[in-house]
């Protein structure tokens, strides 16, 4: 996550807070020290970490639950809404699921039975005169953990809770149903917590939206990935594409960029060969900076990877991720360009399978491994 800072690392984990995080806190002392000076403020940066201690051991527990079976975690990042921790990949059994994700909240569960003996112990219940801040910290610290476990054991996603519900009823039906379902009672729940927020506290909206969102792209990731899962690249290849000449110049690339409507541009050389790829930040910030004169070879970007059209859907999806680019190159074995790796193109293709699936007795022609197709392509 852009925007993190390197605090620990711990068993292998890298724990990162988000420079937002650094600005609560920041806000957290500011508040409270307005009020009661130096000492409050302390007080409340005090309170407000060890708060996000107790998150940061409930994203330890679900990481070492998925080390159990072999998922690793390479970071864990704190934001002021909490913490995430970014697991290599999901478990795909579904008890090792409830395992990973209970493991969480069992984390928040031991914290307060800890800090509920302590209580017990020191005589903390007993002492009601208590008012002071300091003293009341544990009391405080128990009753957070509480809200902590049950926040996140309801039942929708994004929240443990959610990945429970889906894992059990994975353990009966299809993922894909499973995670539509659970999907559904999430959002069910969000509407419930809309309408409570509505009549009375306006935070419940805030979680409300979160929630409702959190399950909507649950259950399109889901059903992505299902509709990914064994294809091809060259099942989501876009063959009508624009290419631009390696001698062009940026005059040539706007007029490309206006009446094709694509946002990247593969940069092709008198023989054929792919160079690089062009984006349209590029080309807007060339025209701006070095006037329409200026070489495509000076600003095209050689770093993004092509695909060869055989490669996993999976794996060219996630290269494109990583590549920041809106397309990738699609390859034949001798490296010449064949169409694009493009997102416009897979959601479109999710649709076509949608509806072919609603529709009976009907083929689905794409197909696992097609000859590459001709390529189609435009050149300016
Ligand atoms: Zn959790």
């Amino acid at each position: 996550m852009g925007w993190s800072f390197h605090i620990v690392r711990v068993g292998g984990i890298e724990v990162k807070v988000h420079v937002t995080f650094l600005l609560f806190l920041g806000w957290i002392a500011y508040m409270y020290g307005r009020v009661g000076g130096l000492a409050a403020a302390f007080e409340g940066v005090l309170f407000v970490s060890l708060i996000f201690l107790c998150v940061l051991l409930h994203e330890f527990g679900h990481a070492f639950a998925a080390r159990r079976y072999g998922i690793r975690t390479p970071e864990i990042t704190l934001l002021p809404i909490g913490g995430v921790a970014r697991l290599e990949r999901m478990p795909e059994k579904p008890l090792e699921e409830i395992v990973v994700a209970i493991a969480g909240p069992a984390v928040n569960v031991a914290i307060a039975t800890l800090l509920w003996a302590f209580i017990t112990v020191t005589g903390g219940f007993a002492e009601s005169g208590f008012t002071h801040a300091a003293l009341d910290l544990p009391t405080k610290l128990l009753g957070i953990n509480l809200w902590l476990v049950i926040f996140n054991m309801i039942p929708a996603f994004p929240m443990d809770g959610g990945r429970v519900l889906r894992a059990l009823l994975a353990l009966r039906i299809d993922y894909l149903r499973a995670t539509h379902m659970a999907a559904g009672v999430g959002q069910m729940i969000a509407c419930l917590f809309g309408i409570l927020g509505l009549v009375g506290n306006p935070v419940l909206v805030l979680i409300a939206l979160f929630v409702y969102f959190g399950a909507a792209s649950e259950d399109s990731m889901a059903q992505f990935k299902s509709f990914s899962h064994g294809l091809r690249a060259s099942a989501a290849m876009l063959t009508h594409f624009q290419t631009l000449p390696l001698y062009a110049t940026v005059r040539e690339a706007v007029k490309a960029l206006v009446h094709s409507g694509e946002h990247a541009f593969p940069v092709i050389d008198l023989q054929g060969k792919l160079r690089g790829m062009v984006t349209r930040e590029a080309i807007i910030n060339a025209l701006r900076q070095s006037g329409p004169q200026t070489a495509l070879s000076g600003i095209m970007r050689t770093d993004v990877p092509s695909v060869h059209y055989t490669m996993p859907f999976e794996r060219a999806f996630a290269l494109l991720q990583e590549s920041q680019c809106t397309a990738l190159p699609i390859v034949d074995s001798n490296e010449q360009l064949i169409g694009l790796f493009s997102p416009e193109n897979m959601k479109d293709l999710m649709l076509i399978q949608k509806a072919l699936a609603e529709a009976p007795e009907e083929e689905l022609e794409v197909s696992d491994n097609p000859p590459p197709l001709p390529t189609n392509h435009r050149i300016v």
